[in-house]
């Protein structure tokens, strides 16, 4: 991707708000991520960032604003529509089927984007992205917890998607499986696919060297380098007991 592409928004999310009942989840977002980015989202817990993934993906739908991507308003459309378009999504509660092998399971969203002789070195391109190189005969339910996150990844990055939206991809793993997480993130985006990443561990945020956003109370905290918002007091301020030792530097 050239470096005027980068400049582009992909991204455009306009005052958007999202209520339940009398609580607002998100109270007046405005964020636009170009082309090729990479962010993470922080803030703690209540702030609102599950939410926006899910108004990203249109799991659920705003109580107001506008969501464009790449120029078209999918601020009502369906998840399929956005998956089509070009976000794809990894949650914690994976997507993979626990009883099939890992090429079978890559074979799934392979299958409607790339021709049949052509999925093998496809699975196999992925597999080595997301560390997962030789695993394809072996059963999902037989991974690590780890290579299950990364199984699903691959499965994302299967849709060749424009933006990735991964929520908390780190938790329960190991430091090591964190830092390789990292890696295969950092390595998604050198190739051009833009990555939203929601993080509640710190070390995988510092080591991510990405810009980072903070959300509180449904709203746009702070925006700035990872030292910018580790050192400032009121983000430790919101951050407190354990959730303050996890934005420790020191931390991992
Ligand atoms: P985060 O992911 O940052 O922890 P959430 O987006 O999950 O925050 O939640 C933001 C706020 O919206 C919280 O106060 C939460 O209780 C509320 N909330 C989230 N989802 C629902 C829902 N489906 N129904 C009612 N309230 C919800
Ligand atoms: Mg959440």
């Amino acid at each position: 991707m050239s470096a005027p592409d980068r400049q582009l928004p992909l991204l455009e999310i306009i005052a958007l708000r999202k209520r339940f009942g009398g609580v607002h989840a998100l109270d007046g977002v405005d964020l636009v991520i170009s082309k090729g980015e990479l962010c993470c989202i922080i803030g703690p817990n209540g702030a609102g960032k599950s939410t926006l993934f899910q108004l990203l993906s249109g799991q659920l739908l705003p109580t107001a604003g506008r969501v464009i991507f790449d120029g078209q308003d999918i601020t009502r459309a369906h998840p399929f529509e956005r998956a089509r378009l070009g976000i794809a999504v990894k949650v914690q509660s994976l997507g993979i089927f626990q009883d099939l092998t890992v090429d079978h399971n890559m074979r799934i969203p392979l299958m409607r984007r790339v021709l049949p002789q052509e999925i093998p070195h496809a699975i196999d391109r992925l597999l080595e992205q997301v560390g997962l190189r030789g695993l394809n005969i072996a059963y999902a339910r037989s991974l690590s917890h780890g290579q299950k996150q990364w199984l699903a990844l691959g499965m994302a990055l299967a849709m060749e998607p424009k933006l990735l939206l991964l929520d908390e991809p780190t938790a329960g793993m190991s430091p090591e499986e964190t830092r390789l997480t990292t890696q295969i993130v950092r390595t998604v985006n050198a190739k051009g696919t833009s990555v939203i990443v929601i993080e509640h561990d710190m070390a995988f945020v510092r080591e991510l060297q990405a810009p980072v956003i903070v959300l509180h109370l449904g709203r746009m905290f702070l925006r700035g380098t990872f030292r910018e918002v580790e050192s400032n007091e009121e983000v430790r301020h919101l951050y407190l007991g354990t959730q303050r030792k996890r934005l420790s530097v020191d931390h991992g």
